[in-house]
């Protein structure tokens, strides 16, 4: 039986505290880099939340110049894109994420394949502050 919450709320108050946290099927073993109250996989509802190192590997990404709303009010957009990425993640699992660190206008310095690590942005302020997930390159 479920005894712990497993929604998106969940998921970002770990970030606020700085953690990658994924969903493991405790009857499957199958691990999710995101909240699943339920396993894809054998249905189970028998979840347990499970640190992630945030270590991975850069594996497709996409360069953003048409920002939503929220990227704008960070200062992105046309004049200032972004990455975002989907990360393998060493556990096995992929995420997306914004890919910071990186010059967006050198496009040799992002590529497939390139380890990166977890980081955590905080945007906005006090009620409407929020923890995002993203990705630097790795030490
Ligand atoms: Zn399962």
């Amino acid at each position: 039986m479920a005894t712990e919450s497993f929604t998106y709320a969940d998921f970002t108050g770990w970030l606020a505290e700085h953690k990658l946290m994924g969903a493991r099927c405790q009857s499957c073993g199958a691990l999710y880099a995101e909240a699943r109250p339920m396993c894809p996989d054998c249905f189970s509802d028998d979840m347990a939340w499970e640190q992630l190192s945030g270590h991975g590997k850069l594996a497709a990404f996409t360069t953003v110049y048409i920002a939503p709303t929220a990227m704008i009010e960070a200062g992105y957009g046309r004049e200032n894109p972004y990455v975002t990425g989907i990360v393998a993640l060493d556990e096995g699992p992929s995420i997306s994420g914004q890919v910071v660190g990186v010059d967006v206008k050198d496009a040799r310095q992002v590529a497939v394949g390139m380890p990166l690590q977890a980081t955590f942005l905080t945007r906005g302020e006090g009620d409407a502050q929020r923890t995002f997930l993203a990705f630097e390159p790795a030490d």
